[in-house]
């Protein structure tokens, strides 16, 4: 008993110690390590595999809506950065700078990207001539860099993997239904791949992107009842096109200014679905983005016939697309059930002497940790459908969390014990000072506007609300 036990508690109570459970998580299931530089992360084999997995299924969103992927420089002009003035003062002091290389004091310093919005303006004013060469429709896979004063792993760290995607349009109406689109693409991608129930919204003036005329977020509810921001949409008009003479000249011949957007999900998602789905034993990894959906553990595998019923099942289940692996290391059959239940996989598959002579095989589910028997004769079937049951008993079970935790306030006081375990919603007059109070009173954010708006009066000043508010504690 003690050695199941002692394993169990090399990870802080999730229930007590919630930040130290993350930790303890993201470092002993080896997605990360702690990089040399203050600040910066080892994404490791088994946290990057992850990342590759969103990445292949994001990625196949986008080229289905016809955006083709390219390749910035890292390195922007510093004089980039100043010519969109509230973006320059929305990035500065994350901004990394280079000011030597070769040797030598630059003319100009470099700004180490912390997006791309103005070097992808500047290509942008080259490219686009004619309405004949609109809408473009760019993304690229990089990271970026933004210098953090506390940090950590996946959270918020001075270097992250993301994707940007940039369009320009011929006009404004079809950049904001471009930035509504990627929005909803995003929801959809929480919710199938990531089985993660989000709440979806624009920004109020505070919250959005630094030059942008709306963000628009995706929020997520973690277990300890604050929010992650998890993916934000933007439309820029015509300021970052007009900042960089992004001109085309139109079927009437006359030279216009174009209207853009952007939009960007990072390594954060990592983050989100640790915290979404997470338990006391460790990490639950949804079964479209997790390394290794089956394990295979052999029971007696010393035992003949073992070794070899596990490979051919195995082998089964590769045929059909999923990922296995078959755990023949010479420890315990329990220290392997403690090793891949702390590491989120979905499915252990336990195959024994006896389970091969009845023709069967015990799986265990990682999200009811409930074991059930299965027909060996029917191994590829039954797996699949299993792991489809995990997917919607994630979901489920997130969105029942995420229901229960959304309260109304009409005080702030309401407002206050309300964030203190989950979201609140709340009616606002619009005024940023009332944003601002409810920030300096609970230590919360508006985090999305709800596009049903029926909170009457604003949770501060008490007058006519103008929106209806998610607030939350946010990391
Ligand atoms: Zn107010």
């Amino acid at each position: 008993m003690a050695k199941n036990d002692q394993f169990v508690s090399q990870i802080a109570d999730i229930e007590t110690d919630f930040p130290q459970w993350y930790t303890d998580v993201v470092l002993k299931t080896k997605l990360v390590d702690y990089g040399p530089v203050k600040g910066t992360m080892v994404i490791r084999p088994y946290g990057y595999a992850i990342w590759e997995n969103i990445q292949r299924e994001m990625d196949a969103r986008f080229k289905a809506r016809g955006v083709e992927n390219a390749y910035f420089p890292l390195l922007i002009p510093m004089s980039f950065m100043t010519k969109e003035a509230e973006h320059v003062e929305g990035f500065a002091p994350e901004v990394a700078v280079v000011t030597h290389a070769g040797g030598a004091k630059l003319e100009e310093p470099l700004v180490v990207r912390p997006t791309s919005e103005t070097i992808i303006g500047h290509m942008y004013g080259k490219w686009v001539e004619s309405w004949r060469d609109l809408p473009l429709r760019l993304n690229q896979w990089c990271n970026v860099m933004r210098w953090e004063k506390t940090t950590r792993p996946f959270l918020r760290t001075s270097e992250f993997l993301w994707q940007e995607g940039h369009s320009v349009y011929a006009s404004g109406e079809e950049a904001e239904e471009e930035t509504l689109a990627m929005l909803r693409l995003y929801e959809e991608f929480a919710k199938t791949v990531l089985c993660m129930p989000v709440l979806t919204g624009r920004k109020t003036e505070k919250e959005k992107f630094a030059g942008a005329a709306a963000t628009y977020g995706m929020e997520a509810m973690m277990h300890d009842g604050k929010s992650l921001q998890s993916g934000t949409t933007h439309y820029m008009g015509q300021n970052f096109a007009k900042a960089f003479g992004v001109q085309y000249t139109d079927k009437d011949g006359e030279l216009k200014y174009g209207y853009t957007m952007s939009y960007g999900v990072s390594t954060r998602l990592i983050g989100a679905l640790i915290m979404t789905h997470g338990d006391a034993r460790g990490l639950v990894l949804p079964p479209p983005v997790a390394p290794v959906q089956v394990v295979i553990v052999p029971i007696a595998q010393k035992k003949e016939g073992v070794l070899e019923a596990c490979k051919s099942l195995g082998e089964r289940l590769r045929k059909t697309g999923l990922r296995v692996t078959i755990d023949d290391s010479d420890n315990s059959p329990g220290w392997k059930f403690n090793e891949w239940e702390m590491k989120g996989v979905p499915l252990r598959v336990e195959l024994g002497p006896r389970d091969i002579e009845n023709g069967v095989l015990t799986v265990f589910r990682r999200d009811t940790c409930e074991k059930q028997e299965l027909l060996l004769s029917e191994a590829e079937n039954a797996v699949a459908s299993l792991l489809g049951s995990v997917c919607k008993e994630l979901y489920a079970r997130a969105e029942k969390r995420m229901r229960e935790r959304i309260v109304p306030a009409n005080t702030l006081s309401e407002l206050l014990s309300g964030v203190e375990g989950g979201f609140v919603r709340a009616g606002w007059c619009g005024e940023r000072a009332c944003e601002d109070k409810v920030k300096e009173f609970a230590q919360a954010t508006a985090r999305v506007m709800d596009e049903t708006h029926d909170m009457p009066f604003c949770v501060c000043c008490g007058k006519k609300a103008k929106h209806t508010v998610f607030f939350a504690r946010a990391y």
